[in-house]
């Protein structure tokens, strides 16, 4: 027998002896709320609170049923209500499932789910019918995040990321890799158990090829996607710089196709930062007008620009807006020494109006940049500038079919643990290490990734994971 097999289904799977409810949709006026329960009460919690429109005896399961939520006490309607049984496995969290569409009013949802808790349910906690339906095993944890990202997406290529996950894009990825992993374990462990024995095993060329192609290799590739994945769901952060008045706020406002910025002739009106996300031919943008880098006495403005610096240290590109109507300054060299480092696009803004004799030559300025014309008043120049953002952050990366699975953060750590374990055997086999430490290093690789799927993965992290998610989830 493999250890590693048993390590597969190590972390019990517990079923949930409590019936859970909360309100899945966002509280506030709307014309339908929902209120959703799990658990093995749930029919009967539903069945006494509801009261159908047509006298039944019998509720079938995933039908929609009209009534009444009554007050048993009081025998009063609360509210006209279309009600769904679902049997379990058959449901969100494989569990017996009651979901209550009434009116969304703050008053009517509180007085219905109050009259749940009192009956028999009680209060759901952040995520608790995703991690049910993780714990009862209708999903891996991967899709479980995925669930989180679909609601969080921010453009329709974060949604298409989260969409292929939720489907198991990663979960058979991983376990492909997995299983292949857990051949080449068995091949060690056998030659552990049977030493003497005249067993056909793998060579050892044959053995480290496979560990090689089939298990360390994909690991890489799937980390070095990770970039991938951290732009789809988090975005570029892309920072705008320039001295007061070269047009900064402008600029955003044309990005973003609307007023939130604040316009201005006075110099130095932005002192603080102004953030903004908005969709770039499908990738999340988070895009910073700063109060500028250059030297300032005023005590706010200087709050603004080290507030500037920090997120320029973290940016992903930087937008140097440069004034063509006027003369180049220290101000400016200040600025382009403080962004050297940062991968940038220079912006020659202002293009509209007669230029200064100082950008003529640009160039001996500032050798070696890549130069934009703009007019961010009039919008010329501006969808060059959304190509040459995307050109320069990332390329051709995100036109391939394979960046549709791509590690978040969590996954990214998983991952570099196996790497190193796996770089161990591959180390193990190549000074022909004992095949017991072999075994350890397999073990150790196939645990990580056992993480990722949430097959060996700790209550911490899995509280970490569900407790992001919201209430009714
Ligand atoms: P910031 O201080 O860098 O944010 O600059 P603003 O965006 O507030 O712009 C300062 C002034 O320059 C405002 O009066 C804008 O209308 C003007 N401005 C900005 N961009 C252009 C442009 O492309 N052409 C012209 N003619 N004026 C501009």
């Amino acid at each position: 027998m493999i250890p590693a097999a048993a390590a597969v289904n190590m972390r019990a799977l517990k079923t949930p002896e409590d019936t859970i409810a909360a309100i899945a949709t966002p509280i506030g006026t709307a014309g339908i709320g929902i209120i959703r329960l799990s658990g093995p009460q749930a029919w009967a919690v539903g069945q006494r609170l509801f009261r159908p429109r047509k006298d039944r005896q019998h509720l079938s399961s995933h039908q929609l049923y009209l009534g009444h939520i009554i007050c048993p006490e009081t025998g009063k309607a609360v509210d006209e209500v279309l009600v769904s049984f679902m049997k379990a496995p058959h449901t969100y969290t494989r569990e017996d499932v009651v979901e209550i569409n009434c009116h969304s009013g703050l008053v009517v949802l509180e007085r219905i789910l109050h009259l749940i808790l009192s009956h028999g349910a009680r209060l759901a906690e952040p995520g608790e019918f995703s991690r049910r339906a993780f714990l009862n095993g209708r999903i891996d944890l991967t899709q479980a995040e995925a669930i989180a990202d679909l609601i969080n997406a921010k453009t329709h290529k974060s949604l298409e990321l989260a969409g292929e996950q939720l489907q198991g894009r990663m979960h058979q990825l991983i376990a492909r890799i997995r299983g292949d992993l857990l051949d080449l374990l068995a091949y060690v462990e056998a030659a552990i158990d049977f030493p003497e024995d005249d067993v056909e095993y793998l060579n050892q060329t044959d053995f480290t090829e496979r560990l090689r192609s089939r298990v360390y290799e994909p690991v890489k590739q799937l980390l070095q996607r990770y970039e991938d994945g951290r732009i789809l769901r988090e975005g570029l952060s892309v920072i705008i710089t320039g001295k007061p008045n070269v047009g900064k706020s402008s600029l955003l406002n044309n990005l973003l196709n609307s007023e939130r910025a604040l316009v201005t002739p006075i110099p130095g009106t932005t002192r603080d930062l102004i953030e903004e996300g908005c969709s770039l031919r499908g990738i999340p943008l988070r895009l910073v007008d700063t109060a500028g880098l250059h030297p300032s006495e005023h005590p706010v403005e200087r709050l603004g620009i080290e507030r500037a610096r920090e997120r320029l240290s973290r940016a992903d590109l930087v937008l140097f807006l440069l004034d063509r109507s006027q003369q180049l300054t220290k101000e400016d060299a200040h600025i382009y020494q403080e962004i050297s480092s940062k991968p940038r696009l220079l912006i020659v803004n202002k293009v509209d109006l007669p230029p200064h004799p100082d950008f003529s030559e640009l160039t001996k300025h500032f050798p070696g940049e890549r130069f934009l014309q703009v007019s961010a008043l009039r919008g010329d120049g501006v969808e060059e500038l959304k190509d040459a953002i995307l050109e320069t952050i990332i390329g051709e990366r995100l036109d391939t079919e394979t960046s549709l699975v791509a590690p978040n953060l969590r996954h990214k750590k998983c991952l570099e643990s196996t790497l190193e374990a796996l770089a161990r055997s591959l180390n193990l086999l190549e000074s022909n290490g004992a095949p017991e430490l072999l075994a350890v290093e397999l073990q150790e690789s196939l645990a990580h990734l056992g993480d990722i799927i949430g097959q060996t993965t700790s209550e911490d992290v899995l509280d970490q994971i569900f407790n992001q998610f919201c209430i009714g989830k």
